[in-house]
């Protein structure tokens, strides 16, 4: 039997993937996941078997990922970002109650809130919240609860999957949330392709990100009542000179 590891390969490319996750994906003969992490790879490391299958075929690239370890191959999931963050990790627990024999091991990686932040400054210096809003698998209805939960606890909020073509106006949505709760001036970063060569950042007001158009490599932080900006960066105090 082989075992499947489940990678997270950090936000971008090569230097801000983990010393583990690199040797995972040498030692494994099979590599799966989406095929734009993939493709990644393949450069680096061009005499794997490559198995991919499509966005939202998630199910079934999981199944494939159990055959190839009955046939006794250990196989590398790759995910961007950390596996068990809007990854595969879970999935693969969930699919994996068929094949218990076969054993699974995560392999945590950085993740889009650490990797953006580090480009904005410290914004996630205090307590703060995760939020997706694609509502793919999640009701927006439920979305917008959370949304207005953490806002009225004075999170700092970091959304991911902001918008696409389909959803243009949910980060508009989630900013009129937003602003049921915290100042027009509350401090924000928007931080585009983490850790690739394109990357990007821009720090603007709560009111200015309502009228922002992101997109799908985008990752958006709104501050918490104390966020300031210092040297150009978005900072949240850890608040040390408070106590
Ligand atoms: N498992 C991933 C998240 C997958 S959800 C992780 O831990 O980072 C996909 C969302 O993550 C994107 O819509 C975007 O909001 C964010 N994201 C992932 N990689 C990114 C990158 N390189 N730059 C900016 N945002 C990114």
């Amino acid at each position: 039997m082989g075992k499947i590891y489940v990678v997270g390969l950090g936000p971008g490319a090569g230097s801000q993937m983990t010393l583990c996750a690199k040797d995972v994906i040498e030692h494994c003969p099979v590599i799966t996941g989406y095929t734009v992490y993939v493709d990644l790879l393949k450069e680096e490391f061009p005499d794997k078997v490559y198995l991919t299958t499509p966005m939202k075929q998630e199910v079934q690239r999981c199944e494939m990922a159990f055959q190839e370890a009955e046939k006794g191959h250990d196989v590398a999931m790759v995910c961007s970002g950390d596996a068990g963050i809007y990854g595969m990790a879970g999935l693969l627990y969930e699919v994996g109650k068929k094949y218990p024999d076969i054993e699974l091991e995560i392999i945590p990686g950085i993740t889009a809130a650490c990797g953006g932040a580090a480009v904005l400054g410290a914004p996630l210096m205090h307590d703060f919240a995760v939020i997706s809003l694609s509502d793919l698998l999640t009701p927006w209805e439920k979305i917008e609860k959370r949304l207005r939960a953490a806002a009225m606890a004075d999170f700092v909020i970091c959304l991911y999957n902001p918008s696409s073509k389909k959803r243009a106006d949910y980060l508009s949505r989630a900013c009129d949330c937003m602003l049921e709760y915290k100042r027009k001036d509350t401090v924000c970063g928007i931080v585009r392709n983490i850790g690739r060569r394109e990357e990007s950042y821009e720090i603007l007001t709560l009111e200015a990100l309502k009228e922002k158009q992101t997109d799908m490599f985008t990752t958006v932080f709104i501050g918490n009542e104390q966020t300031d900006i210092i040297r150009g960066k978005m900072v949240t105090p850890r608040g040390y000179r408070n106590v």
